[in-house]
């Protein structure tokens, strides 16, 4: 018997989805219209690179719009932020994937995640194609291939795709040829995956651009986290602002009927379903979306309490005070830790901080325990750092590499007195 009882619970998860069958597969490519509508993909992405899988999770489907968020961390890349942005905007812009509107004035689309933004996009990452490809490669942890029949199919049928972007050439905007443009961004929707790719495509967001199953480094942390900011605002098209409510993690939905869906610093989660509602999205995937997000408590607004303290051992005996600290250090953490000691500050008394077991220190957190150290030496006491990994942040002077143990020995064979 398994004893793990996750995969159980996505697997009752979809079971009871299952049944649900509103939504049409998409028709306007006709290669789309082959999908089984019954066709229902889970997957789940740790950032330790555990993968769990339920359903079809391994059926192949066409990227489509879930393309859209990777290249453009791809542009992001190749082009920096400022050049980007100056192209493609960032507002959601409250309308269809495929709406012509176009910013008056600056003729820029409104946001990466709608077609038109995404066909600019596309003409921005360096050296065409075979980038994107490795790219989005790169984000799913292993080589993907094109679907020629479903590129085909909207070569044949994508005119509005055209249309938008020779709006984009009179507006100004695209500078590239349209129908090279058309043609890339076409293809890179054509790109199969499955919803275990879209997990750990997801997860890699999530895990701050590294692939946690590869341990590739695919883009920076700062690119990343700009990719999840868009994700949020606009990755829902119309639905972006009620999605983010109900849902409340960063994703981008597509016509072939994936979903791709983050929780920063948590997981990433693959969806796939090929039946659509009016708006182009998973009716399925939705729906499991939500179920997720409220029965495991995935909402970016109500993250989870802290359970464990970050200071695990706290020690005071006459003028010595030590500390042992665990987990990531941010600024909350951080900051009720500096107020705490502060407060216990003694002349002539020694202070014994442990940093062994701590991962992330954030540096506003090496800046105020750094300070703070500054200052109680100031004021009279000594500070001790265990910092076993050396990892530097705190002031050279402040140092001592060793353990606790040690600092705590110390500290009982010099007694403090007055
Ligand atoms: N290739 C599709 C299109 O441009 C992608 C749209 C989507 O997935 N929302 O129409």
């Amino acid at each position: 018997m398994a004893l793990n009882p996750i995969p159980d619970l996505l697997d009752a998860l979809r079971a009871s989805l299952a049944g649900l069958d509103d939504g049409r597969v998409a028709e306007y490519i006709p290669e789309l219209a082959h999908a089984d509508p019954t066709w229902f993909g889970l997957a789940l992405a740790t950032l330790d690179g555990h993968v769990y899988a339920s359903g079809d999770a391994d059926q192949p489907f066409t990227l489509q719009s879930v393309s859209k968020p990777f290249v453009y961390a791809l542009a992001l890349t190749d082009r920096g932020l400022d050049e980007v942005v100056q192209r493609v905007g960032l507002e959601p812009s409250g309308e269809a994937f495929n709406a012509t509107r176009l910013e008056p004035g600056t003729g820029r689309p409104p946001n990466p995640m709608v077609n038109a933004g995404a066909i600019l996009t596309a003409s921005l990452v360096a050296d065409g194609f075979p980038r994107v490809l490795a790219g989005l490669g790169a984000f799913a942890g292993r080589v993907l291939g094109v679907d020629e029949r479903a590129y085909e199919s909207e070569v044949e049928t994508g005119d509005r795709n055209r249309a938008i972007a020779y709006l984009m050439r009179t507006a100004g905007s695209l500078q590239a040829d349209a129908e090279q443009s058309v043609r890339r961004y076409f293809r890179q929707c054509a790109v199969q995956v499955t919803a275990r790719d879209l997990a750990v495509m997801s997860a890699t967001l999530a895990n701050g651009g590294v692939n946690p199953v590869t341990g590739e480094p695919v883009v920076t942390r700062d690119v990343a986290s700009h990719v999840l900011t868009v994700m949020a605002t606009c990755g829902m098209y119309d639905f972006a602002g009620e999605w983010l409510l109900r849902v409340g993690l960063p994703a981008k939905s597509g016509v072939s009927g994936g979903i791709a869906a983050a929780l920063p610093a948590q997981l990433g989660i693959g969806l796939f379903s090929p039946p659509l509602d009016d708006r182009g999205t998973s009716v399925r995937g939705i729906a499991a979306c939500e179920e997720l997000s409220a029965r495991f408590g995935l909402h970016l607004m109500r993250p989870p309490a802290r359970t464990a303290s970050a200071v695990y051992l706290v020690e005071n005996r006459d003028r010595v005070l030590v500390r042992g600290l665990q987990g990531d250090f941010g600024f909350a953490a951080a900051e009720a830790l500096t107020r705490e000691l502060a407060g216990q500050a003694v002349e002539g008394g020694l202070l014994v901080l442990d940093l062994d077991r701590v991962g992330q220190l954030h540096p506003v957190a090496a800046q105020l325990l750094g300070t703070l150290i500054e200052r109680l030496t100031a004021y009279g006491m000594t500070a001790v750092v265990a910092d076993g990994d050396r990892r530097g942040l705190l002031p050279q002077a402040h140092r001592e590499f060793g353990a606790l143990e040690l600092a705590l020995r110390w500290s009982e064979s010099t007694p403090i007195r007055a």
